[in-house]
């Protein structure tokens, strides 16, 4: 039994084209995109306004949004920031953060995202003891991603320091896997049960992967970095995303984040660093030169007054730009993407630094690669994910052909799809209902008050 879905526009070959019919197969895979078809078959769900590939969010840390609204009160830090967030993960246990996670991905969907990087490091009991149900929290993110529709690569996260050099706080003991060894221990056991659990049969089909993370320079000592360099799968790290980190680093190791990695062999084209905001000419040169991913995250990086990275200059040089949305200030596809030429136009004083179709490409196939998923592009082969975007909103109409993606935002989105199958149509998720009612639930078993 075939899907089929006829767009009234659709991004196909980065491009604009009309009367787009896409037809996948019964595991949700694109066997066939046909363009300048004029009427819609009577078999096929008409998909009014703008179709997209589904945006591909390089990175979250899923409950990190329940801080959303709630930490502008009294000004302060990342630093700041971080002892509240540390509060919010003291609360976590595998069954409240899988009721967590759910809403998240479903808003997540609603925001025009249809893949995550869940950069994951709460593996523990609070006290760091190993729960007994082996990978009890990693398995309550994938059961939460597939009862929402949402593919995810579970960015299995190492975090074995507090800060260089020092031991982690009680608050951070949850994510520590003791040494080098222990994660790596760890990692393959979950790698290996969820091939078991969640095989990878088709593009449509498959909708949890493993990968993993190093936190940070911070988390993760540079004698234990060349491990990472041995692993034929998506490796993520936060880099310098605060002047403190790059300082701590300097003082260490004589030098830059960037470079430490890059003396330790990761920096290569299955690395994804997150932020990049501080970096030297070297270190563009270095990220550029390997072909490595980054991951902007401008809405989380204003929210954080991390700073504004230089992802143009990152590009030319030859690194791939990709967008996420870290800790979930927003969540919406097109306002992140906007940010992304946002930053640039501020920090650089000149318009279309990213053109329309740069942006667009950022969101899908670039968080693609990042991620390494068969996604980010309405193509056979390809899953079949994407999102519609409403062209005669108060806020796209007489928008021209993919400039739509600096004028709308996600209340434009009024249809989200992966596998070939509606998982959000006008806010509402088809199989879980209202998403503010998910996140009552949430709230709710966090014992918070909303
Ligand atoms: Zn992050």
């Amino acid at each position: 039994m075939s899907t089929r879905f006829w767009c009234e526009s659709a991004w196909v070959d980065g491009q604009v084209a009309t009367g787009v019919l896409l037809t996948a197969d019964d595991t949700g895979t694109l066997i066939s995109v046909e363009t300048e078809i004029d009427t819609p078959p009577t078999i096929a769900e008409v998909v009014p306004g703008f179709t997209l590939p589904g945006g591909v969010n390089a990175h979250s840390h899923a409950f990190h949004r329940i801080l959303r609204g709630r930490t502008h009160g009294d000004g302060g830090t990342f630093w700041s920031w971080r002892e509240v967030m540390y509060s919010v993960a003291a609360k976590l246990s595998p069954e409240n953060y899988e009721t967590v996670a759910r809403a998240v991905f479903a808003e997540m969907l609603a925001g025009g995202y249809t893949s995550v990087g869940e950069f994951h490091y709460v593996h523990h009991a609070p006290d760091g003891t190993p729960y007994g149900s082996a990978h009890a929290m990693e398995r309550a993110l994938a059961r939460a991603a597939t009862s929402a529709g949402m593919r995810i690569r579970l960015l299995d996260t190492c975090y074995l320091t507090g800060g260089i050099d020092s031991d982690l706080s009680a608050e951070q003991a949850r994510f520590g896997d003791g040494t080098i060894d222990g994660y790596m221990d760890r990692h393959s056991s979950l790698s290996e049960a969820f091939s078991t659990e969640f095989p990878v049969e088709s593009a449509g089909e498959s909708f949890v992967y493993v990968g993993s993370a190093i936190h940070s320079i911070r988390a993760v000592p540079a004698a234990n970095l060349p491990r990472f360099a041995e692993l034929n799968e998506p490796v993520h790290v936060h880099l310098s995303e605060q002047p403190a980190e790059n300082e701590a680093c300097q003082a260490a190791y004589g030098t830059t984040p960037t470079q430490v990695l890059a003396r330790s062999g990761v920096v290569a084209t299955n690395l994804s660093a997150v932020h990049a905001t501080h970096l030297s000419e070297d270190d563009i040169a270095t990220l550029g030169g390997a072909e490595a991913n980054i991951v902007m995250c401008p809405c989380t990086e204003a929210d954080l007054a991390d700073g504004i990275g230089p992802a143009r200059e990152l590009a030319d040089a030859g690194a791939t730009i990709s967008i996420g949305s870290d800790q979930h200030v927003v969540l919406d596809a097109l306002r992140e993407t906007q940010g992304l030429e946002a930053g640039e136009r501020l920090r650089s004083g000149q318009r279309g630094r990213f053109s329309p179709a740069e942006l667009i490409t950022s969101l899908t196939t670039g968080g693609a690669r990042s991620l390494d998923l068969p996604v980010g592009e309405l193509a056979v082969g390809k899953a079949c994910d994407f999102i519609a975007v409403a062209t005669d909103s108060m806020r796209t109409f007489g928008s021209v052909g993919e400039q739509i993606i600096l004028s709308a935002t996600s209340a434009d989105v009024h249809m989200s799809v992966t596998g070939a199958q509606v998982r959000v149509r006008d806010g509402v998720h088809t199989e879980l209902g209202e998403i503010s009612e998910l996140y009552r639930a949430a709230f709710a078993a966090l014992e918070m008050e909303d």
